[in-house]
C-alpha cells in the first residue's frame, strides 16, 4: 500500500503535501490500491467521491481533463446539463492543458461543474464532477498555474474503469445500471441477458439474495436504495411468464457437452 500525499473522499480528507504527516497515511477507501500489476504502481485516482495522488509528479489538472473527458464519453444524452456540460468542461481542460487556458476559465468550470451536480437526470452525471470540484478546491493553485504558465503539458496514460457502487459490491459484478435501465424502458429480454451474463439463476437471486448491492446504492443516501434485487426477480418472472406461453423462441439444442453442476440452487453457480 502507498502513502497518500494527498486524499480525499466523501467528508475524509488527508493533505500530507510539504511533507506535514500530521494525518494518517491513507483513507480506507484507498488501502488496497497499490499496482495495477506488478511493476505498475498506481500514481492517482479519481473517483465518483474523491481522489487520491501517491506520487507528487502526477499532473492533477491532466488527469482531470482526462477523467472528464472520459465522463463525457459515458454521458448517454439524454439530459443536457451531462451531456453538453461535461463536453465543455473537457473543451476548456483540454486547452488549459494544451497552454491556451484563459484566467476566467476556473470559475466558468466550477459553475459549470455546480450545474452538472444539481441538474443531471441520473447519478453518473451528478457524480461526474464531483472528484473535479473536489480537485479546484484542493488543487486551485496548480490549476491556475496551468492557466498563466500557458505551456503545452504532457499528456498522461490513464486507465479507467466504469462502474458503480453496486457492481463493486456485487460478488458477481453484474451491471446494475444496465439490466435496470432497460427494465425502465421495457426491454425486459434485454435485461435479463444483461444478468445471465453472470448469473444464469436470475429467478432464484431476485429471491434469496442478501443484497450487498442495495446497501451501497447512492440513492440510499436521498431516501432508499432502488430495489435492485426486486426488479430482477421481476424481469426474470416476466420473462419465465412468457416462455411458459410460448413467447420466448426455443433453447438451443444439445452441443454434445456435458456440465457437471456440485451445490443446489445458486450455491451451483
Ligand atoms: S446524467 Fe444520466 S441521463 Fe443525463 S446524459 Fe448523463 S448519463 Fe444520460
Ligand atoms: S442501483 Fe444504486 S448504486 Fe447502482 S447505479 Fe443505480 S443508484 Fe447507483
Amino acid at each position: 500500500m502507498a502513502d497518500l500525499i494527498f486524499g480525499i473522499w466523501r467528508d475524509e480528507v488527508v493533505d500530507r503535501r510539504g511533507g506535514a504527516a500530521v494525518a494518517p497515511a491513507t483513507l480506507p477507501q484507498f488501502e488496497k490500491l497499490d499496482e495495477f500489476e506488478p511493476g505498475n504502481r498506481i500514481l492517482a485516482i479519481m473517483a465518483w467521491d474523491g481522489v487520491a495522488v501517491f506520487d507528487d509528479r502526477v499532473d492533477v489538472v491532466d488527469m482531470a481533463r482526462a477523467y472528464m473527458e472520459m465522463a463525457q464519453a459515458h454521458s448517454c444524452g439524454k439530459c443536457v446539463p451531462c451531456s453538453m456540460g461535461t463536453r465543455v468542461i473537457a473543451d476548456v481542460l483540454a486547452r488549459i492543458v494544451d497552454g491556451r487556458g484563459r484566467e476566467e476559465d476556473i470559475a466558468s468550470i466550477r459553475r459549470l461543474a455546480e450545474f452538472i451536480r444539481a441538474g443531471s437526470m441520473c447519478e453518473l452525471g451528478r457524480s461526474s464532477v464531483v472528484a473535479l470540484l473536489r480537485l479546484l478546491d484542493h488543487y486551485e493553485p496548480e490549476f491556475r498555474l496551468a492557466v498563466g504558465e500557458r505551456r503545452r503539458r504532457p499528456r498522461g496514460h490513464y486507465h479507467a474503469k466504469v462502474t458503480a457502487p453496486c457492481i463493486e459490491a456485487c460478488p458477481e459484478r453484474l451491471d446494475v445500471p444496465r439490466y435496470i435501465e432497460y427494465i425502465k424502458s421495457g426491454r425486459y429480454a434485454q435485461s435479463l441477458s444483461v444478468i445471465r451474463e453472470r448469473n444464469p439463476l436470475a429467478a432464484v437471486c431476485g429471491r434469496v439474495c442478501v443484497r450487498y448491492c442495495e446497501f451501497q446504492c447512492r440513492r440510499g443516501r436521498l431516501d432508499e436504495p432502488v430495489s435492485i434485487k426486486h426488479l430482477k426477480r421481476f424481469v426474470a418472472d416476466v420473462q419465465n411468464e412468457s416462455a411458459l406461453r410460448g413467447e420466448e423462441p426455443p433453447a438451443a439444442g444439445r452441443n454434445g457437452c456435458r456440465v457437471a453442476i456440485i451445490g443446489a440452487g445458486p450455491s451451483g453457480l
